[in-house]
């Protein structure tokens, strides 16, 4: 069974197996997390998904998708880059979303990932609302069969913490 920790801080601090960013589909760097992991993680991890784009992505990561680089100068082994569905308003589907979990963690399983560091995923730029982006994060970790042992959520202020730890205490950890 997997363990739910939350931290709040920069994702790129932490010290995991895998760390996964939310990326773009471009895979060729942006802003938030995307920029900060670049910037930390070094050119290596830039070098890699360019090399990505030019085998198997030449149109970019698909939407819910991921698929993992090395970490860099990180201190883990590997990124897991997944692309966030950008929020389109009441009723967005989550499908997406809770894919972008789904997939992450099925990339860790096939790398022997043990312990995943994920940000909140799509909630900056992409405008999900924290408390659904925490609700589809928290219920698909929870639901998705994997071996991995540990995921941490970093969220990187106060109310993102707090959106998180209201889902992990109202489903029990
Ligand atoms: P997206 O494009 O998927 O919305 P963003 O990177 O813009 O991705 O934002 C996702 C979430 O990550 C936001 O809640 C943002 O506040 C948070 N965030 C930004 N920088 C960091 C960081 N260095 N570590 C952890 N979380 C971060």
């Amino acid at each position: 069974m997997t363990t739910i920790r939350l931290v709040q801080g920069d994702i790129t601090r932490q010290s995991a197996d895998a760390i996964v960013n939310a990326a773009n589909s471009s895979l060729l760097g942006g802003g938030g997390v995307d920029g900060a992991i670049h910037r930390r993680g070094g050119p290596a991890i830039l070098a890699d998904c360019r090399r990505l784009r030019a085998a198997r992505y030449g149109k970019g990561l698909p939407v819910g998708r991921a698929v993992a680089t090395t970490a860099g100068d990180l201190d883990a082994r590997w990124v897991i880059h997944t692309v966030g569905p950008v929020y389109q308003g009441p009723g967005s589907d989550p499908a997406l979303l809770a894919s972008c979990y789904r997939e992450s963690l099925r990339v860790a399983d096939e790398l022997g990932a043990r312990t995943v560091a994920f940000p909140a995923i799509s909630t900056g730029v992409f405008r999900w609302p924290m408390a659904d982006a925490a609700r589809v994060a928290v219920e698909t970790v929870r639901a998705a069969k994997t071996d991995v042992e540990v995921v941490t959520f970093v969220l990187f202020d106060e109310p993102a913490y707090g959106a998180f730890a209201a889902r992990v205490g109202a489903e029990g950890s």
